[in-house]
């Protein structure tokens, strides 16, 4: 099944998130089922991120969006584990700090955005500003009304200069949402993850479904696609997620770069380096070329 055109939000499209079944599975029974195949694409994945690296010519923004408790914070852990710390790098956007707030909303994005070589993982993002921004009436409708038009042009600049970007919606219910608040209470492990704004959030939920509707159909794009996950079942959302980075990133036509020596030349130099330090050992050099 290609989850890409699966959960793709068309640009423009009357996206009704009510329409879309939050504890889908596709055609997979457990999570047993599935682990091998997350699995092998968090391998691939960090096998695409060495190549993206090496080629260092183009860029993958990851941004992840969701209601409280959907699982941002697990698709991190559980996905991008296996890429090469040097070289992706994770921001998590909060409430503006002073000096962000007195710039333009896209300063603080922008200074995260992934250099050439580099992935860059938003959790949480620019999309801020036309969600909990809105919900709360923090700036008016003339001024948030007016950033799925500017988001659409940054994003475009982006990507014309080399980033790939993936924007991803995890799709999770209310009553799930209550159950892993339940988790977060029973589970000292997880008692720090509570806030008191977790539950206050509960009661704006429509008025955030009616703002992430809006938001994705208005910037969805083939350049910067919007997915909705559903992440009701954590490992059907591991696998969508993992799946749809690994074909983007299959896509991306990657190659190592090439040699920036002429390799004939610097095997005579090695064998040459070979030899001395062999006479250094007090060894008898062998000539060049024989086993
Ligand atoms: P968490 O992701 O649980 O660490 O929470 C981060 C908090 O920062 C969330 O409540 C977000 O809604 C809030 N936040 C992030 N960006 C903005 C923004 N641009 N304006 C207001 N609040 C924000
Ligand atoms: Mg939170």
């Amino acid at each position: 099944m290609d989850f890409r055109k699966q959960f793709f939000v068309g640009p423009g499209e009357k996206l009704k998130l009510a329409g879309i079944d939050p504890a889908h599975t596709g055609g997979h029974a457990s999570s047993e089922e599935a682990l091998p195949e997350i699995q092998k694409n968090v391998a691939r994945m960090a096998e695409l991120q060495a190549l993206l690296y090496a080629d260092g010519n183009q860029s993958l923004l990851v941004v992840l969006q969701a209601l409280d408790a959907a699982g941002k914070d697990g698709v991190v852990r559980h996905l991008f584990s296996g890429m090469n710390p040097q070289g992706t790098r994770v921001y998590g956007f909060k409430q503006p700090s002073a000096e962000e707030a007195a710039h333009d909303f896209l300063w603080r994005a922008h200074q995260r955005t992934p250099a050439r070589g580099e992935v860059a993982v938003f959790n949480r993002s620019h999309y801020e500003d036309v969600l909990v921004v809105r919900v709360h009436q923090l700036v008016p409708k003339a001024v948030w009304s007016k950033r799925y038009a500017l988001i659409n042009d940054f994003e475009k600049m982006l990507a014309e200069n080399g980033t790939r970007i993936l924007k991803f919606f995890l799709h999770i219910s209310p009553e799930e949402q209550l159950l892993r608040f339940k988790q977060r209470l029973d589970d000292p492990a997880r008692n720090w993850k509570i806030s008191e704004g977790d539950y206050s959030e509960r009661e704006f939920w429509s008025d955030y479904v009616g703002a992430y509707e809006e938001a994705m159909s208005k910037t969805s794009s083939k350049d910067a696609p919007w997915y909705v996950i559903p992440a009701n079942h954590k490992w059907f959302r591991n696998l969508a997620i993992s799946q749809i980075i690994v074909d983007t990133m299959e896509d991306m036509g990657l190659k190592l770069p090439p040699t920036r020596v002429d390799l004939q030349e610097i095997a005579v130099k090695y064998h040459a380096a070979e030899a001395a330090q062999e006479q250094r050992a007090g060894k008898t050099p062998k000539p060049p070329g024989k086993k």
